[in-house]
């Protein structure tokens, strides 16, 4: 929701609206916006939770139609027929892209989709330096006006950090790029230099003649490009995920700056909306990952393991189990603690899962289901299949909630999980994943681990010490397969 509030506010409000232009806002919109602004902070109260993200839903998209068909009324400058040939095109890649996309590929697409938002930004603001009369920012001396100097340097600058950031990210996530850590020397000192000149050069910026201020500004540009590239390079392994709530964020903030330099009410609440929220999420990862903030932003973590480009393999001797025997040995337990992961999701495995679930269940066996705040390959991704095949809210527990009762689960069935069960995250200071709490399946008396081949790894590129426990069976299958033969053995 938080990326459509953002992807159709950019393709609608980008006309210069009338505040900009130097008319009084007419009241009347100036409303319409506050009821679309109250809508959305109404959207996102409701997608705090599973039970109320329907309503959250509707009240979003109640809230965009208000403020598209208001803008679309006010509209300035631009005529109808651009701007619905614009969305049409827009739109049109959007939709085929939305299509086409595997649930398993949207995180990449979102980080395309944020670095848009962040290109979006940079040529609005360059538009604006570049045709300051047609925004209404000039003064009477035929100056741009100081404080839209000051919005212009930080919004093509948010923008550019956004758009060069999420390039990186994208990269990453598809596969494109090594997910390791790319450390460059004295990078601290590096990146530390650029923000520090970025932030001086906006102030210079803001207080020159506007017309030999041309160079100072593609400076800003092209220093914003850059460290948007540095500051993502050496954030590896399971760090990601912060990085793409965090450029959400940041994407957030660039449409922000964009409304402020169109002088759209309706831009700058939701930009802010969305800044804020993506702000709060990533804080919440980064606890769930038991790292600050800085240290994340700082990047390199683990890079000496060499994380995401294979584990070494250990040659030690696991347990292979069948069907049938989980079939068999989970009729017998009392409690069953289901831990999915990123290969449910690749397998789309939960609607057998469920299945075998309901079946577990109908022989008196008590069954919860454990997600890990980054489980999966985005925020949310294991919730929204088990919601998408019909597990109860209610049977479904996170990390801190659960956590204390793998010693008294009967059996922990690992589904697709890899690093978010992996022990090294609590014993080996060397690990990419090292300090990040994970799930204590090693306290189950019984432990089923679902995974296509040995040879796999999580996305950190990690052994997992859990392979070869005691009382591991490892269910080498796909996931969706491995659980429909279960489902016919029970
Ligand atoms: P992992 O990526 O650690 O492990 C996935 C496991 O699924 C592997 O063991 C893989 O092994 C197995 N698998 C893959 N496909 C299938 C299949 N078809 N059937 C059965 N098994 C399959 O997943 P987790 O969910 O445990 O951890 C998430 C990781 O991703 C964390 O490191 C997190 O930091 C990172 N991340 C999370 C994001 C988020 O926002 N949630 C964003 C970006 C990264 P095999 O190949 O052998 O089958």
């Amino acid at each position: 929701m938080r990326h459509a509030l953002i992807g159709v506010s950019a393709l609608l409000f980008s006309t210069p609206a009338l505040a900009a232009s130097g008319e009084a806002v007419n009241p009347w919109v100036a409303l319409a916006y506050l009821i679309a602004g109250v809508l959305f902070i109404l959207a996102l109260r409701g997608l705090s939770s599973p039970e109320t993200s329907r309503a959250g839903n509707r009240y979003g998209m109640i809230g965009m139609l208000i403020a598209v068909v208001t803008t679309l009324v006010t509209h300035d400058i631009a005529s109808l027929p651009e701007i619905g040939v614009a969305i049409a095109i827009g739109g049109g890649f959007g939709f085929l892209m939305a299509r086409k996309i595997a649930m398993t590929d949207m995180p990449q697409l979102v980080a395309g989709f944020h670095s848009l938002v962040g290109m979006a930004a940079v040529l609005v603001g360059v538009a604006a330096y570049l045709n300051p009369g047609a925004f209404g920012i000039l003064d009477g001396a035929g100056e741009i006006l100081t404080v839209s100097r000051i919005e212009l340097g930080l919004g093509v600058a948010i923008g550019a950090i956004t758009f060069s950031g999420s390039v990186i990210a994208f990269l990453k996530l598809n596969g494109n790029m090594s997910g390791a850590p790319i450390m460059l020397p004295a990078r601290h000192v590096i990146n530390l230099g650029v923000l520090t000149a970025i932030i001086g050069l906006t102030g210079y910026f803001s207080v020159m003649p506007t017309a030999d201020s041309s160079t100072i500004f593609w400076v800003i540009l092209a220093l914003a490009f850059a460290i948007g590239f540095l500051l993502i390079i050496p954030i590896g392994g399971a760090d990601m995920p912060v990085v793409v709530s965090m450029l959400n964020s940041y994407s957030g903030w660039a449409a922000a700056a964009m409304g402020f330099t169109l002088g759209n009410t309706a831009m700058i609440i939701t930009g802010a909306l969305v800044g804020s929220s993506g702000a709060i999420l990533s804080y919440i990862m980064c606890r769930a990952m038991n790292r600050s903030f800085i240290s994340v932003i700082a990047g390199g973590f683990g890079a000496e393991s060499g994380p995401a480009d294979g584990a070494e393999k250990i040659d030690r001797p696991w347990k292979r189990g069948s069907a049938e025997d989980a079939a068999y040995m989970m009729k017998q337990a009392e409690n069953i603690i289901i831990i999915p992961g990123y290969g449910m999701a690749v397998a789309q495995a939960q609607h057998a899962l469920r299945e075998m679930a309901d079946l577990l269940e109908e022989e008196g066996v008590n069954v919860k289901f454990a997600i890990h705040p980054v489980a999966g390959r985005m925020p949310g991704h294991m919730n929204v299949l088990l919601a998408e095949a019909s597990v109860d809210y209610d049977k479904v527990f996170e990390l801190e909630d659960i956590n204390s009762e793998f010693a008294q689960a009967d059996v922990a069935f690992i589904i697709g999980a890899n690093d978010v069960v992996n022990p090294a995250a609590k014993t080996d200071k060397s690990s990419p994943i090292y300090g990040m709490p994970v799930f204590d399946v090693d306290k189950a008396k019984q432990v089923f681990f679902i995974k296509r081949s040995m040879g796999g790894v999580g996305y950190a590129g990690v052994d997992n010490e859990v392979f070869y426990m005691d009382q591991t069976m490892m269910l080498l299958s796909d996931a969706k397969k491995m659980c429909e033969e279960i489902v016919k053995a029970l």
